[in-house]
């Protein structure tokens, strides 16, 4: 069931989405060699208890941290840890919820670190450009499948591998609502796009292959098969009277 969000919703989407694309980028600043990653989790942790909200990702199906945070090969959910620590060239990405009055928002972003590889670095500005060309398609003469297509096609252009297994999402007082929004589709299929849907839109995007591969060992980290790096952007975003408006930035 999608749940459509009104004008008095969508203010307060607005604040939970403020707070997230704050911690993104206290994450961004904090990010050093040598940090760990148990270190950057609790930046963001105190910083979004600070401002009156809950880290939405604790304790969210017993995830132990408030903030995923992938490295390299790692595509999604990565656990922060006391024993691993950022290096240069790494690419790091963080991917932060914060709930308050009743809605969550809900972002993500990949950064590279020091002297990163023109593959990495390439991987990450196109993984943002595909989040771009999606939300183009985020309005009312369209469906989702529009949307998914557009990321798809932007991605593939470059040879990339888009991850079929994790989608974007619906997202309101659950993190977690429908509908599900692919990385991947046809155009002009799935549900039509309606005023006051809120979605959650992420691409993930592999630099090889696009299968992955769930560490059966900690139950969370998403890694790629081939082992080559993945990206990872991600917005809250609402479809207003007025358009689209992008809530974690
Ligand atoms: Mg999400």
């Amino acid at each position: 069931m999608i749940i459509i969000k009104n004008a008095n919703d969508i203010e307060k989407m607005r604040i939970a989405g403020k707070i997230v694309g704050d911690t993104l980028r206290l994450l961004e600043d904090s990010l050093r060699p040598g940090i760990s990653t148990y270190e950057l989790d609790k930046i963001a942790e105190t910083y979004i208890r600070k401002s009156g909200a809950i880290p939405s990702f604790l304790g969210y199906g017993g995830f132990p941290g408030s903030v995923c945070i992938s490295i390299d090969e790692e595509v999604v959910h990565g656990i922060p840890s006391k024993t691993r620590y950022i290096e240069e060239g790494m690419l790091v990405s963080f991917d932060v919820g914060a709930f308050i009055g009743n809605f969550h928002g809900d972002a993500a972003r990949s950064v590279v670190i020091g002297n990163a590889s023109e593959e990495k670095i390439k991987l990450l500005e196109v993984t943002r450009e595909c989040f771009f060309k999606g939300i183009e398609k985020f309005n009312e003469e369209n469906r989702i499948g529009d949307i998914s297509f557009a990321i798809q096609q932007h991605a593939e252009s470059f040879g990339y591998g888009v991850v079929r297994d994790l989608v974007g999402h619906g997202i309101g007082s659950e993190m977690h609502e429908d509908p599900q929004v692919p990385n991947f589709g046809n155009a002009g299929r799935g549900l039509r796009l309606k005023v006051g849907m809120a979605l959650a839109i992420e691409p993930m995007i592999n630099l090889g292959t696009h299968k992955v591969d769930f560490n059966q060992e900690d139950g969370w980290t998403v890694t790629t098969r081939d082992k080559k790096p993945s990206a990872h952007y991600e917005n809250t975003t609402v479809l207003t009277d007025n358009g689209v408006e992008i809530l974690t930035l």
